[in-house]
């Protein structure tokens, strides 16, 4: 059976790829590894973020991995807060202040629209390839519901009146930016 790191340190999202992967594909996390590393994402886009983590594992563990990065785009702000999106409003990576730093910097702003993309990297024998996850939407003035996590309750996708935060997990995630891009990297692994 072919084996993958996922090299991701949210438990959650191991077992969201899992499931979606199927039972042909083993994934091992980093703890099945022993890699106890916490990888600095020093770069300045979510290529080279995912790119970046998933160089470390292959060149340490010599391993078949991926590894991914998230940022929210918001074109009034030029791509702000992109790559950044975790620590806006400081390293704390504070969902409360990093949304209250956000809907300041939009006060005033008419133009509302934003996306969240994610990239997962994969290397396999040394070959890299990078998948792309979009999803479309605006930032609302005021958060609204209580589920997900992040800046959730101030982001209504395309073609919906709800927030990410106040839909359910299920609906979320079938039309997720994390879930367009383990789609593809899913139909991708399975080529192989
Ligand atoms: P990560 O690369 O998945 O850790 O995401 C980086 C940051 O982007 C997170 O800390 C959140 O602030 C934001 N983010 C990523 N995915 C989501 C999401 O699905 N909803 C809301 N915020 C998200």
């Amino acid at each position: 059976m072919k084996k993958f790191v996922f090299a991701t340190n949210n438990a959650h999202k191991l077992e969201e790829v899992k499931a979606l992967l199927g039972d042909k594909i083993e994934l091992l996390s980093m703890k099945d590894i022993k890699c106890s590393a916490d990888i600095p994402e020093t770069e300045t886009t979510l290529e080279g973020n995912a790119l970046l983590k998933a160089r470390y594992i292959y060149e340490n563990y010599h391993i078949n991995c991926f590894a991914d990065d998230t940022g929210l785009e918001v074109e009034a702000l030029n791509g702000a807060p992109g790559v950044y999106s975790a620590r806006y409003a400081g390293e704390e990576h504070n969902s409360e202040a990093n949304m209250k730093k956000l809907l300041h910097e939009l006060e005033g702003v008419e133009n509302r629209k934003a996306q969240f993309r994610t990239i997962f990297a994969l290397i396999i024998e040394g070959k890299e390839y990078l998948f792309e996850g979009i999803v479309k939407g605006e930032i609302i003035k005021q958060r609204k519901g209580n589920a997900g996590f992040g800046y959730d309750p101030i982001f209504v996708p395309e073609g919906y009146t709800q927030t990410f935060a106040e839909m359910g997990s299920e609906e979320k995630n079938k039309i997720s930016h994390r879930a367009k891009a383990v789609g593809k990297l899913c139909k991708f692994l399975h080529t192989l």
